[in-house]
């Protein structure tokens, strides 16, 4: 018999891979070139020559089973040592080898925090507007996803409605700070009002409260300033790390998972992640990546531009009227649309070749995300067609 869970989710195909299929269709009629396409979070720019380098120096050096033998289920240690000793200097948080457990991306290390922690039947939070893979990741453990509302002002937490739903059954919080889809950041105070009140209910529930971080995009903060790290204020705290934007390396599958040292069981968990890989199927990502990313740790592929088309896109669409925060990192921005039907909206932008994609499958209807990780060239050739569509299906809208 047919898994009915999986064939049922064949049905809800995401709206961002269709969109993108679309937009693939359109390119091989007017030529892709014409194509506005803002709907994939996948990195535009090339990956650091250093991460080259170490590829091919691995390749002409090592020995071939040690790049291309089975690596210890936990991660090659010397790579573990080397992520934790980066992490020590950079965040002043002490890990060592033993807190840190090498995954396929964030999407392996989400996979193994989420089963180390929670038991199937529990609850897991989350923040709206969130990433949609979510849904997915939560329901293969058999745990429940809660979908906390968003604060449409600022997009940081609300902490009304997450303090009415942090009930005795949730076991996990999932946050994603710098965030896909809005681009916002945590700030600090963010932070330390959610580890205070983890605390406290954890204090009142008589259980451990995990807050798992899911930082792909860590590294892509603008303005110069940096990312704020809730292991810096709570314990019970798992990093979810991934190079797929930071080193433009998504199809390398290399990430890791970091469990706070503060927090009691943290080697322990760790040894169990390993256990986890064998019900699952997944083992450690390649050898030959793991000691070329170990190589790299503290380098990142030239980002700067994501943050030359967050400017340009920010400025332009203030200047037409939109409403929208102002992203602090990551390569999305989430204006308001300019009708309360967002699906609406987009479905008339693709007549004007401009691929939006409607957040109502991020838990947050009536606005669009916009990935901007494509040429600067493209972003400001899409301008002056994102200003003819909102001037023509939207004339009566309070332009600047
Ligand atoms: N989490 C977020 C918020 C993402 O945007 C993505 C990918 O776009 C992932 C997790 C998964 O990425 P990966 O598994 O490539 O690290």
């Amino acid at each position: 018999m047919l898994s009915p869970q999986y064939e049922q989710m064949l049905q809800g195909k995401s709206v961002i891979r269709m969109l993108s299929e679309f937009a693939r269709d359109r390119g091989r009629k007017i030529g892709y070139e014409n194509v506005f396409d803002f709907s994939l979070g996948n990195p535009s720019v090339p990956v650091p020559d250093s991460f080259t380098e170490s590829m091919i120096r691995l390749l002409q050096e090592k020995q071939p089973m040690e790049l291309h033998g089975y690596s210890p289920s936990l991660g090659i240690y010397s790579v573990r040592k080397a992520v934790a000793a980066s992490l020590s200097k950079r965040f002043a948080i002490p890990y060592v080898a033993e807190d840190i457990f090498m995954t396929s991306a964030a999407a392996g290390a989400i996979a193994h925090a989420l089963r180390a922690v929670t038991v199937p039947g529990e609850e897991v939070l989350t923040f709206a507007p969130y990433f949609p893979e979510y849904g997915p990741y939560v329901a293969g453990t058999g745990d429940v996803l809660k979908v906390v509302p968003a604060d449409t002002e600022t997009f940081q937490i609300n902490f009304k409605a997450f303090e009415e739903m942090l009930t005795h059954k949730v076991a996990a919080i999932l946050i994603n700070s710098p965030n896909n889809p809005t681009g916002i950041v945590y700030s600090e105070e963010t932070l330390q009002k959610l580890a205070a009140i983890c605390r406290e209910k954890e204090e009142t529930y008589g259980h451990t409260i995990f807050i798992i971080s899911d930082e792909p995009y860590r590294e892509i903060v603008f303005d110069g300033r940096k990312a704020p790290l809730i292991g810096n204020y709570y314990e019970h705290s798992i990093m979810c790390y991934s190079f797929s934007k930071s080193l433009s390396i998504p199809g390398e599958r290399i990430g890791y998972l970091a469990v706070n040292p503060a927090c009691k069981d943290a080697e322990k968990i760790v040894n169990m992640c390993g256990q986890i890989s064998r019900g699952t199927g997944h083992n450690c990502p390649p050898s030959i990546i793991q000691l070329a990313m170990a190589e790299n740790l503290d380098t990142t592929a030239d980002i700067s531009v994501y943050e030359t088309n967050r400017n340009l896109l920010y400025d332009a669409l203030i200047d037409l009227g939109f409403t929208v925060v102002k992203p602090g990192g990551t390569f999305y921005i989430f204006p308001k649309a300019l009708e309360e039907d967002a699906v609406a909206f987009c479905q008339k932008a693709k007549n004007y070749d401009l691929i939006l994609v409607p957040a109502d499958s991020f838990g947050c209807p009536g606005y669009f995300r916009m990935a901007y990780c494509i040429d600067t060239e493209k972003v400001q050739r899409a301008i002056p067609v994102l200003r003819r569509f909102v001037e023509t299906e939207y004339p009566d809208r309070n332009a600047k």
